[in-house]
């Protein structure tokens, strides 16, 4: 007699480090193209990067469309 055996292995589980990494991810793109008024380029760029706006100005339209708060 032959006695079969099944494995199963579940293909539906999320890794929790892909959650984590994935929710980073989201927070740093909401933030460029939603709120970024210079903060990011200032770390190289400083003062003169709230004056220049570079991220703003690529992101305006986008930013109008999704309804965020601009001007
Ligand atoms: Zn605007």
């Amino acid at each position: 007699m032959s006695e079969l055996s099944q494995i199963n292995v579940s293909k539906t589980a999320v890794p929790i480090f892909a959650i984590i990494v994935l929710a980073i991810i989201f927070a740093v793109g909401l933030f460029v193209v939603g709120y970024d008024q210079g903060h990011i380029f200032s770390i190289v760029l400083g003062e003169q990067a709230y004056a220049d706006l570079y991220i703003h100005e690529l992101t305006h339209d986008m930013r109008h469309a999704a309804g965020f708060p601009c001007h």
